[in-house]
Protein backbone atom coordinates (compact mmCIF):
# COMPACT_ATOMS: atom_id res chain seq x y z
CA UNK A 1 0.00 0.00 0.00
CA UNK A 2 1.44 3.37 -0.93
CA UNK A 3 1.92 6.14 1.73
CA UNK A 4 -0.77 8.05 0.78
CA UNK A 5 -3.38 5.24 0.85
CA UNK A 6 -1.91 4.18 4.45
CA UNK A 7 -2.24 8.17 5.28
CA UNK A 8 -5.85 7.68 3.83
CA UNK A 9 -6.86 4.46 5.31
CA UNK A 10 -6.04 5.78 9.04
CA UNK A 11 -7.81 9.33 8.45
CA UNK A 12 -10.33 7.34 7.93
CA UNK A 13 -10.60 4.94 10.77
CA UNK A 14 -10.21 8.44 13.07
CA UNK A 15 -13.28 9.59 10.94
CA UNK A 16 -15.24 6.38 12.31
CA UNK A 17 -14.29 7.36 15.61
CA UNK A 18 -14.96 10.57 15.61
CA UNK A 19 -17.69 11.40 12.51
CA UNK A 20 -18.17 15.16 13.58
CA UNK A 21 -14.14 16.06 13.61
CA UNK A 22 -14.55 18.74 10.68
CA UNK A 23 -10.76 19.54 10.42
CA UNK A 24 -10.34 15.63 9.97
CA UNK A 25 -12.43 15.07 7.67
CA UNK A 26 -11.24 18.40 5.77
CA UNK A 27 -7.71 16.75 6.12
CA UNK A 28 -8.84 13.66 4.69
CA UNK A 29 -10.71 15.23 1.71
CA UNK A 30 -7.57 17.66 0.98
CA UNK A 31 -4.97 13.98 0.28
CA UNK A 32 -7.80 12.48 -1.46
CA UNK A 33 -7.76 15.14 -3.58
CA UNK A 34 -3.85 15.36 -3.79
CA UNK A 35 -3.93 11.60 -4.60
CA UNK A 36 -6.30 11.73 -7.30
CA UNK A 37 -9.13 10.63 -6.08
CA UNK A 38 -11.12 13.82 -6.80
CA UNK A 39 -14.74 11.86 -6.66
CA UNK A 40 -14.03 10.61 -3.21
CA UNK A 41 -12.22 13.81 -2.17
CA UNK A 42 -16.08 15.64 -3.26
CA UNK A 43 -18.20 13.22 -0.72
CA UNK A 44 -15.94 14.20 2.07
CA UNK A 45 -16.02 17.81 1.33
CA UNK A 46 -19.86 17.51 1.10
CA UNK A 47 -20.01 15.80 3.79
CA UNK A 48 -17.83 18.62 5.92
CA UNK A 49 -19.88 21.24 4.30
CA UNK A 50 -22.91 20.13 5.43
CA UNK A 51 -21.68 20.30 8.83
CA UNK A 52 -19.33 24.05 8.32
CA UNK A 53 -21.88 25.16 4.91
CA UNK A 54 -20.23 28.78 5.46
CA UNK A 55 -16.34 27.27 5.42
CA UNK A 56 -14.75 28.83 2.69
CA UNK A 57 -11.78 26.41 2.75
CA UNK A 58 -14.25 23.89 2.17
CA UNK A 59 -16.25 25.52 -0.90
CA UNK A 60 -13.02 25.75 -2.39
CA UNK A 61 -12.20 22.22 -2.22
CA UNK A 62 -15.44 21.02 -3.67
CA UNK A 63 -14.76 23.57 -6.26
CA UNK A 64 -11.62 21.68 -6.99
CA UNK A 65 -12.91 17.86 -6.34
CA UNK A 66 -15.12 19.17 -9.08
CA UNK A 67 -12.44 20.45 -11.25
CA UNK A 68 -10.58 17.63 -11.24
CA UNK A 69 -13.57 15.90 -12.77
CA UNK A 70 -13.63 17.89 -15.28
CA UNK A 71 -17.27 18.86 -13.89
CA UNK A 72 -15.83 22.81 -14.69
CA UNK A 73 -19.46 24.26 -14.72
CA UNK A 74 -20.20 22.98 -10.89
CA UNK A 75 -16.72 24.25 -10.14
CA UNK A 76 -17.37 27.92 -11.76
CA UNK A 77 -20.47 28.57 -9.76
CA UNK A 78 -18.72 27.58 -6.29
CA UNK A 79 -15.85 29.94 -7.49
CA UNK A 80 -17.96 32.89 -8.87
CA UNK A 81 -19.69 33.22 -5.52
CA UNK A 82 -16.59 32.85 -3.86
CA UNK A 83 -15.32 35.51 -5.94
CA UNK A 84 -18.00 38.17 -4.27
CA UNK A 85 -16.94 38.06 -0.75
CA UNK A 86 -13.57 39.81 0.39
CA UNK A 87 -12.38 37.51 2.87
CA UNK A 88 -12.32 34.66 -0.25
CA UNK A 89 -9.03 32.65 -0.01
CA UNK A 90 -7.22 33.71 -3.12
CA UNK A 91 -6.60 30.19 -4.85
CA UNK A 92 -10.05 30.60 -5.20
CA UNK A 93 -9.29 33.63 -7.59
CA UNK A 94 -6.60 31.43 -9.24
CA UNK A 95 -9.10 28.78 -10.05
CA UNK A 96 -12.02 30.98 -11.13
CA UNK A 97 -9.31 32.41 -13.53
CA UNK A 98 -8.44 29.57 -15.40
CA UNK A 99 -11.90 28.50 -15.51
CA UNK A 100 -13.14 31.59 -17.07
CA UNK A 101 -9.90 31.49 -19.21
CA UNK A 102 -11.07 27.55 -20.03
CA UNK A 103 -14.49 29.14 -20.94
CA UNK A 104 -13.12 31.56 -23.59
CA UNK A 105 -13.95 34.66 -21.03
CA UNK A 106 -10.42 35.95 -21.10
CA UNK A 107 -10.66 39.32 -19.83
CA UNK A 108 -12.01 38.35 -16.83
CA UNK A 109 -10.01 36.00 -16.26
CA UNK A 110 -7.16 37.85 -16.29
CA UNK A 111 -9.05 40.08 -13.21
CA UNK A 112 -8.88 37.16 -11.55
CA UNK A 113 -5.65 36.04 -12.16
CA UNK A 114 -4.30 39.31 -11.10
CA UNK A 115 -6.53 39.53 -7.83
CA UNK A 116 -4.97 36.06 -7.11
CA UNK A 117 -1.55 37.09 -7.41
CA UNK A 118 -1.69 40.23 -5.80
CA UNK A 119 -3.02 38.65 -2.89
CA UNK A 120 -0.68 36.43 -3.17
CA UNK A 121 2.58 36.12 -5.23
CA UNK A 122 3.41 32.97 -4.80
CA UNK A 123 0.40 32.00 -6.78
CA UNK A 124 2.16 33.22 -9.99
CA UNK A 125 1.33 30.70 -13.02
CA UNK A 126 3.64 31.59 -15.66
CA UNK A 127 1.82 29.49 -18.03
CA UNK A 128 -1.75 31.08 -17.32
CA UNK A 129 -0.38 34.32 -17.75
CA UNK A 130 0.84 33.72 -21.12
CA UNK A 131 -2.37 32.58 -22.11
CA UNK A 132 -3.62 35.34 -20.68
CA UNK A 133 -1.13 37.45 -22.09
CA UNK A 134 -0.23 39.23 -19.12
CA UNK A 135 2.94 41.11 -18.60
CA UNK A 136 4.32 41.46 -15.59
CA UNK A 137 2.89 44.19 -13.29
CA UNK A 138 4.65 47.57 -12.48
CA UNK A 139 5.37 48.59 -16.11
CA UNK A 140 3.06 51.28 -17.07
CA UNK A 141 2.91 53.21 -19.94
CA UNK A 142 4.16 56.40 -21.03
CA UNK A 143 1.97 57.13 -24.23
CA UNK A 144 -1.47 56.56 -26.22
CA UNK A 145 0.56 54.51 -28.99
CA UNK A 146 2.36 52.72 -26.13
CA UNK A 147 -0.89 51.66 -24.43
CA UNK A 148 -2.88 50.76 -27.36
CA UNK A 149 -0.62 48.47 -28.80
CA UNK A 150 -0.96 46.43 -24.99
CA UNK A 151 -2.95 44.33 -24.71
CA UNK A 152 -3.99 44.12 -20.72
CA UNK A 153 -1.87 45.57 -18.20
CA UNK A 154 -1.87 44.71 -14.31
CA UNK A 155 -2.73 46.78 -11.89
CA UNK A 156 -0.13 49.56 -11.35
CA UNK A 157 -0.12 51.00 -7.18
CA UNK A 158 2.45 53.74 -7.15
CA UNK A 159 3.27 56.15 -3.86
CA UNK A 160 3.32 59.54 -3.76
CA UNK A 161 6.60 61.93 -2.94
CA UNK A 162 4.86 62.66 0.13
CA UNK A 163 6.78 63.58 3.60
CA UNK A 164 3.89 62.28 5.18
CA UNK A 165 4.71 58.92 3.63
CA UNK A 166 0.74 59.01 2.42
CA UNK A 167 0.60 56.75 -0.28
CA UNK A 168 -1.30 57.25 -3.28
CA UNK A 169 -4.47 56.48 -5.07
CA UNK A 170 -4.08 52.82 -6.90
CA UNK A 171 -4.34 52.80 -10.51
CA UNK A 172 -6.47 50.28 -12.02
CA UNK A 173 -5.97 48.84 -15.53
CA UNK A 174 -9.58 48.13 -16.18
CA UNK A 175 -10.73 45.19 -17.98
CA UNK A 176 -14.19 46.09 -18.75
CA UNK A 177 -14.88 47.99 -21.98
CA UNK A 178 -18.20 49.49 -23.68
CA UNK A 179 -19.41 46.46 -24.58
CA UNK A 180 -19.91 45.68 -21.03
CA UNK A 181 -22.15 47.82 -20.46
CA UNK A 182 -25.77 47.89 -21.33
CA UNK A 183 -27.50 50.26 -22.80
CA UNK A 184 -26.40 54.14 -22.49
CA UNK A 185 -25.76 54.57 -26.34
CA UNK A 186 -26.16 58.25 -26.53
CA UNK A 187 -23.36 58.83 -23.20
CA UNK A 188 -21.13 56.09 -25.28
CA UNK A 189 -21.41 57.99 -28.33
CA UNK A 190 -21.13 61.49 -26.00
CA UNK A 191 -17.88 60.54 -24.55
CA UNK A 192 -16.50 58.87 -27.66
CA UNK A 193 -16.77 62.02 -29.48
CA UNK A 194 -16.47 64.56 -26.67
CA UNK A 195 -12.94 62.98 -24.78
CA UNK A 196 -11.95 59.86 -26.73
CA UNK A 197 -11.25 60.77 -30.06
CA UNK A 198 -9.71 63.83 -29.52
CA UNK A 199 -7.42 61.91 -27.48
CA UNK A 200 -6.58 59.70 -30.12
CA UNK A 201 -6.71 61.82 -33.09
CA UNK A 202 -5.61 65.04 -32.03
CA UNK A 203 -3.90 66.86 -35.26
CA UNK A 204 -7.76 66.17 -36.60
CA UNK A 205 -9.29 68.20 -33.92
CA UNK A 206 -6.39 70.86 -34.14
CA UNK A 207 -6.87 70.97 -37.95
CA UNK A 208 -10.91 71.70 -37.35
CA UNK A 209 -10.16 74.81 -34.87
CA UNK A 210 -11.22 72.09 -32.18
CA UNK A 211 -9.79 71.96 -28.84
CA UNK A 212 -9.85 68.80 -26.58
CA UNK A 213 -10.66 69.26 -23.07
CA UNK A 214 -13.21 69.24 -20.79
CA UNK A 215 -14.80 67.08 -18.34
CA UNK A 216 -17.86 65.16 -18.78
CA UNK A 217 -20.09 65.37 -15.57
CA UNK A 218 -22.47 62.09 -15.09
CA UNK A 219 -25.33 62.47 -12.90
CA UNK A 220 -28.64 60.92 -12.06
CA UNK A 221 -30.10 58.40 -9.83
CA UNK A 222 -27.63 55.73 -7.61
CA UNK A 223 -26.60 52.62 -8.97
CA UNK A 224 -27.42 53.35 -13.20
CA UNK A 225 -23.78 52.69 -14.02
CA UNK A 226 -22.00 55.60 -13.68
CA UNK A 227 -19.19 54.29 -12.31
CA UNK A 228 -19.49 51.67 -14.77
CA UNK A 229 -19.32 53.53 -18.04
CA UNK A 230 -16.72 55.87 -16.12
CA UNK A 231 -14.36 53.25 -16.02
CA UNK A 232 -15.00 51.48 -19.43
CA UNK A 233 -14.20 54.22 -21.10
CA UNK A 234 -10.69 53.36 -19.39
CA UNK A 235 -10.44 50.34 -21.11
CA UNK A 236 -12.09 51.32 -23.58
CA UNK A 237 -8.73 52.87 -24.61
CA UNK A 238 -6.70 50.82 -22.42
CA UNK A 239 -5.90 54.07 -19.79
CA UNK A 240 -5.02 53.88 -16.65
CA UNK A 241 -8.26 54.51 -14.12
CA UNK A 242 -7.87 56.73 -10.94
CA UNK A 243 -10.74 57.07 -9.15
CA UNK A 244 -11.35 59.47 -6.01
CA UNK A 245 -14.34 59.81 -3.94
CA UNK A 246 -14.19 63.72 -3.08
CA UNK A 247 -15.06 63.10 0.43
CA UNK A 248 -12.12 61.15 0.87
CA UNK A 249 -10.38 63.96 -0.24
CA UNK A 250 -11.81 66.23 2.16
CA UNK A 251 -11.68 63.90 5.21
CA UNK A 252 -8.27 61.74 4.81
CA UNK A 253 -6.24 64.87 3.90
CA UNK A 254 -7.26 67.58 5.81
CA UNK A 255 -4.33 70.33 6.42
CA UNK A 256 -3.19 68.40 3.29
CA UNK A 257 -5.87 68.23 0.33
CA UNK A 258 -4.67 71.02 -1.85
CA UNK A 259 -1.31 69.51 -2.17
CA UNK A 260 -2.64 65.59 -2.18
CA UNK A 261 -5.27 66.93 -5.01
CA UNK A 262 -2.49 68.66 -7.06
CA UNK A 263 -0.53 64.84 -6.42
CA UNK A 264 -3.46 62.81 -7.45
CA UNK A 265 -3.37 65.48 -10.86
CA UNK A 266 0.27 64.76 -11.17
CA UNK A 267 -0.03 61.10 -10.80
CA UNK A 268 -2.62 61.35 -13.49
CA UNK A 269 -0.35 63.36 -15.64
CA UNK A 270 2.32 60.67 -14.54
CA UNK A 271 0.84 57.70 -16.23
CA UNK A 272 -1.17 59.08 -19.15
CA UNK A 273 -3.54 58.27 -21.11
CA UNK A 274 -5.31 57.96 -17.36
CA UNK A 275 -9.26 58.39 -16.90
CA UNK A 276 -9.21 60.36 -13.48
CA UNK A 277 -12.83 60.09 -12.30
CA UNK A 278 -14.32 61.94 -9.37
CA UNK A 279 -16.72 60.73 -7.85
CA UNK A 280 -19.86 62.55 -5.54
CA UNK A 281 -18.44 65.40 -6.97
CA UNK A 282 -21.52 67.67 -5.34
CA UNK A 283 -19.41 66.75 -2.11
CA UNK A 284 -17.03 69.45 -2.47
CA UNK A 285 -19.53 72.08 -3.53
CA UNK A 286 -21.37 71.08 -0.38
CA UNK A 287 -18.81 71.33 1.55
CA UNK A 288 -17.44 74.98 0.09
CA UNK A 289 -21.39 76.09 1.63
CA UNK A 290 -21.44 74.36 5.12
CA UNK A 291 -17.51 75.30 5.41
CA UNK A 292 -17.91 79.30 4.66
CA UNK A 293 -15.38 80.93 6.14
CA UNK A 294 -13.10 78.12 6.35
CA UNK A 295 -9.96 79.77 4.40
CA UNK A 296 -8.50 75.62 3.90
CA UNK A 297 -12.04 74.72 2.10
CA UNK A 298 -12.09 76.83 -0.20
CA UNK A 299 -8.44 76.65 -1.44
CA UNK A 300 -9.23 73.30 -1.90
CA UNK A 301 -12.01 74.03 -4.39
CA UNK A 302 -9.90 76.72 -6.32
CA UNK A 303 -7.23 74.15 -6.43
CA UNK A 304 -9.82 71.82 -8.29
CA UNK A 305 -10.62 74.34 -10.66
CA UNK A 306 -7.08 75.75 -11.28
CA UNK A 307 -6.16 71.89 -12.32
CA UNK A 308 -8.81 71.41 -14.26
CA UNK A 309 -8.54 74.93 -15.94
CA UNK A 310 -5.11 73.32 -17.29
CA UNK A 311 -7.28 70.69 -18.95
CA UNK A 312 -6.17 72.09 -22.80
CA UNK A 313 -2.22 72.07 -21.65
CA UNK A 314 -0.85 69.85 -19.04
CA UNK A 315 -3.89 67.64 -18.74
CA UNK A 316 -3.37 66.41 -22.14
CA UNK A 317 -4.16 62.82 -22.47
CA UNK A 318 -6.03 62.77 -18.69
CA UNK A 319 -9.99 62.15 -19.43
CA UNK A 320 -11.89 63.68 -16.99
CA UNK A 321 -14.77 62.16 -15.77
CA UNK A 322 -16.94 63.38 -12.27
CA UNK A 323 -20.21 61.93 -10.94
CA UNK A 324 -22.86 63.07 -8.41
CA UNK A 325 -26.61 61.96 -7.51
CA UNK A 326 -26.44 65.71 -6.47
CA UNK A 327 -25.93 67.87 -8.98
CA UNK A 328 -28.17 70.72 -7.76
CA UNK A 329 -25.25 70.83 -4.89
CA UNK A 330 -22.97 71.65 -7.96
CA UNK A 331 -21.28 75.04 -7.98
CA UNK A 332 -21.98 76.72 -11.22
CA UNK A 333 -18.13 77.81 -11.58
CA UNK A 334 -17.74 73.98 -12.35
CA UNK A 335 -19.80 74.04 -15.26
CA UNK A 336 -17.62 76.94 -17.02
CA UNK A 337 -15.74 75.90 -20.18
CA UNK A 338 -12.99 73.85 -20.09
CA UNK A 339 -14.66 72.43 -16.78
CA UNK A 340 -17.70 70.03 -16.80
CA UNK A 341 -19.40 71.84 -19.93
CA UNK A 342 -20.66 68.55 -20.59
CA UNK A 343 -23.33 67.39 -18.42
CA UNK A 344 -24.80 63.75 -19.20
CA UNK A 345 -28.02 62.41 -17.18
CA UNK A 346 -27.22 59.01 -17.24
CA UNK A 347 -31.25 57.39 -16.02
CA UNK A 348 -32.32 53.81 -15.16
CA UNK A 349 -31.94 51.55 -18.24
CA UNK A 350 -35.13 51.67 -20.44
CA UNK A 351 -36.34 48.29 -21.48
CA UNK A 352 -33.66 47.23 -24.00
CA UNK A 353 -30.86 48.03 -21.81
CA UNK A 354 -32.64 46.32 -18.76
CA UNK A 355 -32.75 43.27 -21.32
CA UNK A 356 -28.95 43.90 -22.22
CA UNK A 357 -27.42 44.55 -18.62
CA UNK A 358 -29.11 41.19 -17.63
CA UNK A 359 -27.53 39.55 -20.74
CA UNK A 360 -24.40 40.88 -19.45
CA UNK A 361 -24.48 40.20 -15.82
CA UNK A 362 -25.59 36.26 -16.83
CA UNK A 363 -22.76 36.03 -19.54
CA UNK A 364 -20.46 34.16 -17.51
CA UNK A 365 -23.28 31.99 -15.20
CA UNK A 366 -24.58 28.64 -15.97
CA UNK A 367 -27.75 29.57 -17.47
CA UNK A 368 -30.47 28.06 -19.69
CA UNK A 369 -32.77 29.20 -21.80
CA UNK A 370 -33.24 33.01 -20.50
CA UNK A 371 -35.88 35.02 -21.81
CA UNK A 372 -34.03 37.93 -20.95
CA UNK A 373 -36.91 40.10 -22.82
CA UNK A 374 -39.47 38.67 -20.24
CA UNK A 375 -37.08 39.34 -17.21
CA UNK A 376 -36.20 43.12 -18.60
CA UNK A 377 -40.32 43.77 -18.49
CA UNK A 378 -40.76 42.49 -14.69
CA UNK A 379 -38.09 45.27 -13.83
CA UNK A 380 -39.27 48.25 -14.83
CA UNK A 381 -37.33 51.21 -12.81
CA UNK A 382 -34.66 48.88 -11.48
CA UNK A 383 -30.86 50.32 -11.92
CA UNK A 384 -28.10 48.07 -13.27
CA UNK A 385 -27.18 47.51 -9.54
CA UNK A 386 -30.72 46.49 -8.79
CA UNK A 387 -30.35 43.94 -11.60
CA UNK A 388 -26.80 43.02 -10.25
CA UNK A 389 -28.83 41.94 -7.02
CA UNK A 390 -31.71 40.17 -8.87
CA UNK A 391 -29.14 37.95 -10.69
CA UNK A 392 -26.60 37.95 -7.27
CA UNK A 393 -29.74 36.96 -5.32
CA UNK A 394 -30.98 34.08 -7.59
CA UNK A 395 -27.51 32.66 -7.57
CA UNK A 396 -27.00 32.53 -3.96
CA UNK A 397 -30.98 30.51 -4.22
CA UNK A 398 -29.67 28.48 -6.78
CA UNK A 399 -26.14 28.10 -4.74
CA UNK A 400 -28.03 27.07 -1.38
CA UNK A 401 -30.13 24.46 -3.37
CA UNK A 402 -27.17 22.90 -4.86
CA UNK A 403 -25.58 22.51 -1.61
CA UNK A 404 -28.45 20.46 0.07
CA UNK A 405 -29.34 18.41 -3.06
CA UNK A 406 -25.76 18.24 -4.36
CA UNK A 407 -26.90 18.88 -7.97
CA UNK A 408 -25.72 22.32 -9.34
CA UNK A 409 -28.43 23.16 -11.44
CA UNK A 410 -28.26 26.31 -14.24
CA UNK A 411 -30.16 29.77 -13.53
CA UNK A 412 -33.59 29.84 -15.15
CA UNK A 413 -35.81 32.58 -16.23
CA UNK A 414 -38.43 31.54 -13.47
CA UNK A 415 -35.28 31.63 -10.61
CA UNK A 416 -34.68 35.28 -12.26
CA UNK A 417 -38.57 36.36 -12.29
CA UNK A 418 -38.50 34.71 -8.31
CA UNK A 419 -35.84 36.78 -7.22
CA UNK A 420 -36.83 40.27 -9.09
CA UNK A 421 -39.67 39.84 -7.46
CA UNK A 422 -39.03 39.86 -3.95
CA UNK A 423 -36.60 43.24 -4.93
CA UNK A 424 -38.04 46.63 -5.41
CA UNK A 425 -36.11 49.31 -7.53
CA UNK A 426 -34.57 51.59 -5.82
CA UNK A 427 -34.23 54.92 -8.11
CA UNK A 428 -37.80 56.15 -7.27
CA UNK A 429 -36.67 58.02 -4.25
CA UNK A 430 -34.02 60.20 -6.38
CA UNK A 431 -36.62 61.05 -9.15
CA UNK A 432 -38.78 62.86 -6.25
CA UNK A 433 -36.26 64.89 -5.25
CA UNK A 434 -34.85 65.34 -9.00
CA UNK A 435 -38.74 66.30 -9.93
CA UNK A 436 -38.59 69.45 -7.86
CA UNK A 437 -35.24 70.54 -9.35
CA UNK A 438 -36.64 69.65 -12.80
CA UNK A 439 -39.61 71.79 -11.86
CA UNK A 440 -38.23 74.62 -10.00
CA UNK A 441 -34.93 74.87 -10.93
CA UNK A 442 -33.90 74.65 -14.57
CA UNK A 443 -34.12 78.44 -15.81
CA UNK A 444 -30.87 77.03 -17.65
CA UNK A 445 -32.38 73.93 -18.75
CA UNK A 446 -29.88 71.66 -17.09
CA UNK A 447 -32.48 69.07 -16.06
CA UNK A 448 -34.30 69.28 -19.86
CA UNK A 449 -33.35 65.54 -19.41
CA UNK A 450 -34.69 64.67 -16.44
CA UNK A 451 -38.13 66.29 -17.43
CA UNK A 452 -38.24 64.29 -20.32
CA UNK A 453 -37.56 60.94 -18.58
CA UNK A 454 -40.36 62.15 -16.35
CA UNK A 455 -42.49 63.05 -19.91
CA UNK A 456 -43.01 66.70 -17.37
P1 LIG B 1 -23.65 55.43 -7.32
O1 LIG B 1 -24.27 56.72 -7.70
O2 LIG B 1 -24.38 54.74 -6.21
O3 LIG B 1 -22.17 55.50 -7.15
P2 LIG B 1 -23.41 54.48 -10.03
O4 LIG B 1 -24.38 55.19 -10.90
O5 LIG B 1 -21.98 54.91 -10.10
O6 LIG B 1 -23.94 54.44 -8.56
P3 LIG B 1 -22.42 51.88 -10.61
O7 LIG B 1 -21.62 51.75 -9.35
O8 LIG B 1 -21.67 52.18 -11.85
O9 LIG B 1 -23.56 52.93 -10.40
O10 LIG B 1 -23.32 50.59 -10.86
C1 LIG B 1 -23.46 49.57 -9.91
C2 LIG B 1 -23.29 48.22 -10.56
O11 LIG B 1 -24.41 47.94 -11.39
C3 LIG B 1 -22.08 48.13 -11.48
O12 LIG B 1 -20.94 47.67 -10.80
C4 LIG B 1 -22.51 47.13 -12.54
O13 LIG B 1 -22.25 45.83 -12.11
C5 LIG B 1 -24.01 47.29 -12.58
N1 LIG B 1 -24.43 48.14 -13.72
C6 LIG B 1 -25.00 49.36 -13.64
N2 LIG B 1 -25.30 49.83 -14.86
C7 LIG B 1 -24.88 48.90 -15.74
C8 LIG B 1 -24.89 48.81 -17.17
N3 LIG B 1 -25.41 49.78 -17.93
N4 LIG B 1 -24.39 47.70 -17.74
C9 LIG B 1 -23.88 46.69 -17.00
N5 LIG B 1 -23.84 46.72 -15.64
C10 LIG B 1 -24.32 47.80 -15.02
Amino acid sequence: MSGAEETIQALREALRFSPENMPLRKHLAETLLNAGRAEDAEREYREALAGEPDNLDLKLGLARAFDRQGKSSHALVIVEELAKRFDSPPRAALLYARLLANSGDLANAAAQYRKAVEADPSLADSELALRLDLRPSGAPSNSFEDSLSEEVDGRVRQSWDDPGGEAGVEIERPVVAFKDVGGMEASKEEIRIKIILPLSHPELYKAYGKTAGGGILLYGPPGCGKTHLARATAGEIHAGFLSVGISDILDMWIGNSEKNLHMLFEQARANKPCVLFFDEVDALAARRSDLRGSSGARQLVNQFLAETDGLEGSNDGILILAATNAPWHLDSAFRRPGRFDRILFIPPPDLAARASILRILCRDKPTKDIDFEHLAKKTEHFSGADLKAVVDVAIEDKLREALKSGVPKPLSTKDLAASASTLRPSTREWFSTARNYALYLNQDGSYDDVRKYLKM
